[in-house]
């Protein structure tokens, strides 16, 4: 697998578990908010760390952290991505996944193989306006069948979705808890314009800013009629 960098410690990627992460090299979208343009576009892409140093790091970890989180990037398009997670598993270490949902089979193929422990899907809009900020070619289809995939697999999951103010509307948000109703868990996450793909973009008139409160308290209370835990991330 291309690796793009490893965080040694995280407590903060994988709930209730000390974990480290792996960065995979590449992604087929290019989200306007994205703040990995390292990890995505192929011009500043950075040397690639070796999947030897990963496993010797995790090597002497074993007992000190729970979990490997492997993020991007866009882990899923890469072929190999199973038999990473195969050795990684056999470390005895859970697995998370950060996925943007373009590779339904390749996800099959990991529930398949029962190398996932945690997964996190991106839900980037609702799904009639994906390209409006994803900046490529989206299939919506692959996507929806991703979302029933990780809704019905076993492995626990959260669906995410980081609300851009130029793009996402309270609406909006309504309608993606719709679109992915009956789901475990959605969580809203706060943009953080510093390095944005897009460098125009801000955080103005946020739905996370106190004075929307009341707003955001109204789309929680719409949110949780469709899925059963919802939730927000504000940035620190
Ligand atoms: S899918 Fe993730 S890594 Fe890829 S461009 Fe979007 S935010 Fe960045």
């Amino acid at each position: 697998m291309k690796i793009g960098g490893l965080q040694k410690v995280s407590l903060i990627d994988f709930p209730g578990k000390i974990a480290c992460v792996v960065f995979a090299q590449g992604c087929n979208f290019r989200c306007q908010f994205c703040h990995n343009q390292i990890l995505v576009v192929p011009q500043k892409f950075e040397k690639l760390t070796e999947e030897e140093e990963v496993f010797d790091f995790l090597g002497g970890r074993v007992s000190k952290i729970d979990a490997v989180v492997v993020s991007g990037g866009e882990p899923t398009l890469h072929n190999d991505l199973w038999k990473f997670l195969e050795k990684i598993k056999a470390m005895g270490f859970m697995v998370k996944l950060d996925t943007n949902g373009t590779s339904p089979t390749v996800l099959e193929d990991l529930y398949g193989k029962h190398l996932l422990d945690y997964v996190a899907m991106d839900i980037k809009h609702r799904f009639e306006k994906y390209g409006e900020i994803v900046c490529a070619e989206a299939d919506i289809e692959k996507i929806k069948l991703s979302v029933a995939l990780v809704k019905s697999g076993s492995v626990d999951y959260e669906f995410r979705t980081t609300v851009v103010p130029k793009f996402h509307g309270d609406d909006d948000i309504k309608a993606i808890a719709e679109q992915l109703s009956g789901a475990k868990r959605f969580i809203i996450q706060e943009f953080v314009p510093g390095h944005a793909m897009d460098g125009s973009l801000s955080n103005a008139n946020s739905i996370f800013a106190v004075e929307n409160r009341e707003i955001l308290n109204g789309v929680a209370n719409f949110c949780r009629t469709h899925v059963d835990e919802f939730a927000w991330r504000v940035a620190n």
